[in-house]
């Protein structure tokens, strides 16, 4: 299988599967035991601390592990629910500083429970029409109001295309107001350095090379982080539960590793197969279009709109059979599912928004699989197009121009 999903979960790097087995053979204790096995535990999980705070550029004491990015950004908005909770019991009236800020391109895990921990004190920041955050947006409004937090991602795992997290904390610091950058898809794609400066930061293993079912949160030192997760005291009482060491311990080894390659200037020459295979798609496939193409973007994912042929998802099967996979990122155009909010936020009609496609590489895939992608997108296309004229159904007629 040529694997181009590597935004839902990238696969298992050899430096994590050798670090996961090493680790669950030399500490198999619980980190919390007072024996020496749970000491060693314990102190393997330090030391991985310093590390992601090595790489973060923050204090180890400001890293939590967690289950994953959704628990980690849960965490942050039931933590920012909280606290506005009991300032404006403080102030006995609920005012601007109760509300939240997302971006209109926010991941679920952020943009759900912002709504379930806000309500109607959700705000949307828009987006350009390139998938770009509106930073005037955001600089305008904080000259008026003060939000309990104000909430954009580092790199969106739709389109890959790049936020300015960097302008956005420090206006928000400008103005006093806690920023909170969901990393997931940066993490080990871009360099993390100066992520560990935003008060909150989530990162997930999987998306990196790691296991799944582990990540982390960064939260600031002088925060008192009001645990989503209750049963026990590990981790400062900021998240109950037994760590996962192995996990833990492999996503570091996974983080680091990519680091190394992006120190190394790897990623150049994969953005250039991913431009090389873009000008090919757009080529190839009249109609097709490349989203947030004017932006800057992760070197590994291409979301396109693919011409008006069929339901996406049977572009999913065709290239599945034929040993590809890859993601819709969000809906099907039938109507049976909504289109992608991140989509439509970026201007794009719920039939476009319907018939996109998401490729994702990881660092060890080669040019000649994007190269053979390509191939494969023009040989599915031909078919979907001579099928549907075979089949003559008014609903399937292609403008494929293959
Ligand atoms: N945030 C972003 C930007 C993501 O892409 C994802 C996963 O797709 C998540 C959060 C949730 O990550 P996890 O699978 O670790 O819960």
């Amino acid at each position: 299988m040529i694997y181009f999903d590597h935004n839902a979960s990238s696969l298992l790097l050899p430096e994590a599967r050798a670090a996961w087995l090493e680790a669950e053979e030399r500490f198999p204790g619980n980190p919390s035991s007072p024996h020496r096995l749970g000491a060693r535990a314990e102190r393997a999980l330090e030391q991985a601390r310093e590390r992601v705070a090595g790489v973060l550029g923050c204090s180890p004491l400001e890293v939590v592990w967690t289950s994953g990015a959704t628990e980690a950004c849960n965490t942050v908005l039931q933590h920012a629910a909280a606290m506005r909770k009991a300032a404006s019991e403080g102030r006995g009236r609920a005012d601007a500083a109760s509300n939240v800020w997302v971006s209109a391109v926010e991941h679920p895990a952020v943009r759900e429970s912002a709504r379930v921990y806000f309500g109607e004190r959700l705000q949307t920041i828009p987006v350009r029409r390139d998938g770009v955050v509106d930073i005037g947006w955001i600089e305008e409004r904080l000259r008026r109001e003060r939000p309990a937090l104000v909430a954009v991602m580092a790199a969106n795992n739709e389109t890959g295309v790049l936020q300015p997290w960097q302008r956005v904390h420090e206006v928000c610091a400008a103005s006093g107001v806690a920023f909170f950058c969901d990393a997931t898809q940066w993490c080990g794609r871009e360099a993390a350095a100066g992520l560990g400066a935003c008060d909150f930061v989530a990162g997930s293993a999987h998306k990196f090379g790691g296991p799944r079912g582990v990540g982390f949160l960064k939260s600031a030192s002088g925060v008192a982080l009001r645990p989503l997760v209750h049963g026990g005291g590990q981790q400062e009482r900021r998240r109950a539960g037994t760590e996962n060491v192995a996990g833990v311990l492999a996503m570091v080894a996974a983080l680091e590793w990519c680091e190394r390659q992006i120190a190394a200037g790897a990623a150049a020459e994969r953005r250039a197969w991913r431009e090389r295979f873009e000008r090919e798609l757009v080529a190839a496939l009249p109609g097709a279009r490349v989203n947030g193409a004017g932006a800057a973007r992760l070197w590994n994912t291409v979301s396109a709109v693919m011409p008006e042929a069929d339901c996406r998802q049977r572009w999913v099967v065709k290239l599945d059979k034929a040993g590809f996979a890859v993601s819709t990122g969000s809906a099907c155009a039938s109507g049976t599912e909504r289109p992608s909010p991140v989509l439509t936020a970026m201007g794009l009609s719920a039939s476009e928004a319907g018939r996109a496609l998401r490729f994702s590489a990881g660092w060890l895939t080669e040019e000649r699989e994007w190269t053979a992608l390509v191939g494969e997108l023009v040989r599915v296309a031909r078919e979907m197009s001579g099928a549907s004229v075979e089949g003559g159904r008014e609903g399937e007629r292609s403008t494929l121009n293959v």
